[in-house]
């Protein structure tokens, strides 16, 4: 197994080595703040569905978007989209090399292709060609699920070498015609492999001509439970060695989900501030007031504030004081009852039912 679990690799991360690439008015590489990312689910060539997804995303935190462009009525519809939104727009292509092509005439920001997919070298050439002129990115991505026949054959199966190689070979092909403003993706519903392939890639790309950002994501990751655990799992072991550029979390679910997932997984690895983090405890027999319910809606109403600090949860007067102690700000049930917990200090007692606006009390004074 290739795999080491947080290297020393945070002393020098990878990501401080890869190329500065810029998506509209974002740039990602080089160090800069991984960014996340999503991917609508409504029909592009709905303008008003699709800008409607994409501000409820803008509002969770999404920092770029991707929409499928299967026809020239979708290639149209991003120039409208456009007006609408406030974060960089990627194409998402496949098969048709005209979409790639009409999608940066409409204004994308950047493209997403599998040159594997888009037919013979001409064709690829075309796209690479208006990128150029226009100076869009293009993201590589090369899927396990469509690794070449030749590369399952070389490798004895669909193996994390048989992806990098695959990744490589169609860097190789735009690099040849002279463009390396590009990010690699590569993917795998394998988390493991998955892991295994950035984990080879980032050495690979130490000896290539231009180390490039990667995007990374596990994909086909499943619903939002597994998914989430797939993708927090596999995340963490890829961005924990310094690795990767900009994030997508996969959920089957509304996509607003992913990025609360993004966010909470980068702010676990601390690559990220911001945002209140919500302890609670897992309650026990001890807990005599609805402390699921009070948790569920103190994590809604904390999403608003752009505060920087720790709420604690806690269901019982035994442990709750001692552990809200270690956030900024606390409560702690009792029978019916809780107490308020700020800074360490109990400043009051109060029913039950009034646990959770007094945190919102709190919360809107926070200084
Ligand atoms: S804080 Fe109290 S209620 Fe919560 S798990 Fe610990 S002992 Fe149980």
């Amino acid at each position: 197994m290739h795999t080491q679990i947080l290297t020393g690799a945070q002393d020098a991360p990878f990501r401080n080595s890869t190329k500065q690439v810029r998506i509209g008015d974002r740039v990602i590489g080089g160090g800069n703040p991984i960014l996340i990312q999503s991917m609508t689910n409504t029909k592009t060539e709905d303008v008003a569905g699709t800008v409607a997804q994409i501000l409820r995303l803008e509002k969770a935190g999404c920092e770029i978007i991707r929409c499928t462009v299967p026809t020239k009525e979708a290639a149209e519809a991003i120039r409208e989209i456009k007006k609408q939104i406030h974060i960089p727009l990627v194409a998402d292509i496949h098969f048709d090399y005209r979409m790639a092509i009409a999608a940066m005439e409409n204004g994308a920001d950047k493209i997403r292709i599998n040159p594997g997919n888009i037919g013979s070298a001409d064709r690829v050439k075309a796209v690479v060609d208006v990128a150029k002129e226009r100076n869009i990115p293009i993201r590589v991505g090369v899927n396990s699920g469509s690794l070449e026949k030749h590369l399952v054959e070389k490798y004895g199966g669909v193996t994390a070498a048989g992806i990098v190689e695959s990744a490589l070979d169609k860097v190789h092909m735009i690099e040849d015609l002279d463009y390396d403003n590009l990010v690699i993706s590569i993917k795998s519903s394998d988390v493991m492999m998955c892991v295994e392939a950035h984990e080879r890639l980032a050495e690979a790309l130490k000896e290539e001509k231009t180390i490039y950002p990667l995007h990374v994501g596990i994909t086909e990751s499943g619903t939002v439970t597994s998914g989430n655990i797939k993708s927090a799992v596999g995340l963490g072991l890829i961005l924990g060695q310094g690795i990767g550029d900009t994030i997508r979390v996969s959920l089957t679910g509304d996509p607003v989900e992913e990025i609360k997932s993004a966010k909470l997984i980068l702010r676990t690895l601390g690559l990220r501030k911001g945002g209140i983090e919500v302890v609670s405890c897992p309650t026990c027999g001890r807990t005599q007031i609805d402390l699921i319910g009070l948790a569920t809606q103190v994590e809604q109403l904390v999403e608003a504030y752009p505060l920087d600090i720790k709420v604690a949860v806690m269901g019982c007067v035994v442990n709750g004081p001692g552990e809200a102690k270690e956030a900024d700000l606390g409560v702690a049930g009792g029978i019916g009852e809780g107490l308020l917990i700020k800074h360490g200090e109990v400043i009051r007692k109060m029913p039950e039912n009034e646990l959770l606006p007094a945190l919102k009390e709190e919360l809107d004074h926070w200084v």
